[in-house]
């Protein structure tokens, strides 16, 4: 059966506003059916790391807030902290980087809460008895809220393929030990004809699992698969086996979000922006050129449809020739260019074998 997505693109007649457009959209997906009074609503984003642009907008995310409230709810902005050294892994680095990003209760209107507590321990174990957990580990604060509701941006990411609404449930409020568990099969091997010893790696290593003994080394018992080694390595001399990793990686984003949305049948809705479709993940310290123009916003209550319905329209666009995509800008899937390991669709044709949503959808114009 397939699914609606709803889609509003970036194009707007003279006095019109974006803002005005993302309200409609959100009515029309009857998104905020899920809410009834007093609600406790988390909105899940991500508040964007140090020095990276292209994550979306706080002031979009007060439009939403604002609607949340008039139907009587009570939103909260959340996310859980990360698993690598950055700007957001622990409870008060990431509420600093996120006001300094503009999400300041002056500009967003709701208060900010780090689902999984100040160090990322405060997690709830829900069952979910699939093939890789029996359960997950959420961020306790997304588990407690009555309505979930989630603003993704779409991007490419090196160990998915691309980033949508299903890692940014799944990872996303996974607490650091649940992100650890959903890493744990990636194993970086360090090419040592193209190490230069520069130590970068070791600087960034949140699991002091590298040392320099002439070449960089890996104790494959002290690394948590983080993978933000393989990112950080200006030679590009660490790489992972994402052929059959990132596979299984997919597959455990799935079942998390299983453990997510648990629960909350009828109370969750998702937002998506296919803008600034940078070609890596928001949570490095920069943005590189986008692979396609600004496309629009999608929303759904199908969290599988809409990555689908996202990513479709990101391949039935102009590819950048100035962004990563390069010469190779006209092919049909941007994201096979980017990660040719790596086959994005196992997110989605898992995530729907294990009922999550359906790939299926009818994109509704408005
Ligand atoms: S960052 Fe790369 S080149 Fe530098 S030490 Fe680590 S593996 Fe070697
Ligand atoms: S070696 Fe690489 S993948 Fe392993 S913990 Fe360190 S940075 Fe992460």
């Amino acid at each position: 059966m397939s699914s609606e997505v709803f889609f509003t693109s970036m194009k707007i007649k003279r006095g019109e506003s974006l803002l005005t457009k993302l309200e409609h959209l959100i009515i029309r997906a009857g998104l905020l059916e899920a809410i009834s009074p007093k609600d406790l609503v988390a909105i899940k984003l991500h508040f964007g790391e140090r020095g990276n642009l292209a994550y979306v907008r706080p002031q979009y995310v007060r439009r939403l807030v604002d609607l949340v409230k008039k139907k009587g709810g009570r939103p909260f902005l959340t996310d859980a902290n990360t698993l690598y050294v950055g700007s957001r892994s622990n409870a008060v680095d990431h509420l600093e980087t996120a006001i300094e990003n503009g999400f300041d209760y002056s500009v967003v209107g709701a208060p900010l809460v780090i689902a999984d507590g100040l160090n990322g321990k405060d997690y709830t174990s829900v069952p979910v008895n699939l093939k890789h957990f029996k359960d997950v580990k959420i961020g306790s604060a997304a588990v407690q809220a009555d309505v979930l509701l989630a603003i993704s941006h779409l991007k490419g990411h090196e160990a998915t393929g691309f980033g949508g609404t299903l890692k940014n449930l799944g990872m996303g409020l996974g607490s650091r030990a649940g992100k650890q568990q959903q890493h744990s099969d990636l194993l970086p091997q360090v090419n040592e004809e193209k190490c230069i010893a520069c130590g970068k790696c070791v600087k960034w290593c949140p699991a002091a699992a590298i040392v320099i003994e002439g070449k960089a080394k890996i104790s494959q018992d002290k690394c948590i698969g983080c993978a933000e080694c393989t990112v950080t390595c200006p030679e590009r001399a660490i790489a992972i086996n994402w052929k059959t990793e990132a596979d299984t990686m997919q597959e455990k984003i799935a079942e998390y979000t299983v453990g997510v949305l648990k629960g909350k049948e009828g109370k969750t809705g998702f937002i998506t922006f296919v803008t600034n479709v940078s070609p890596q993940c928001d949570c490095y310290g920069w943005n590189d050129v986008p692979i396609v123009g600004d496309i629009g916003i999608l929303a759904s209550k199908d969290p599988i449809a809409i990555d689908q319905a996202a990513v479709d329209l990101i391949n039935q666009a102009h590819g950048n020739p100035l962004s990563e995509l390069g010469e190779r800008h006209g092919e049909p899937d941007k994201f096979r260019v980017l990660f040719p390991n790596v086959d994005w669709t196992i997110q989605l044709s898992y995530g729907e074998m294990i009922g999550l949503g359906s790939r299926e959808y009818q994109l509704i114009r408005i």
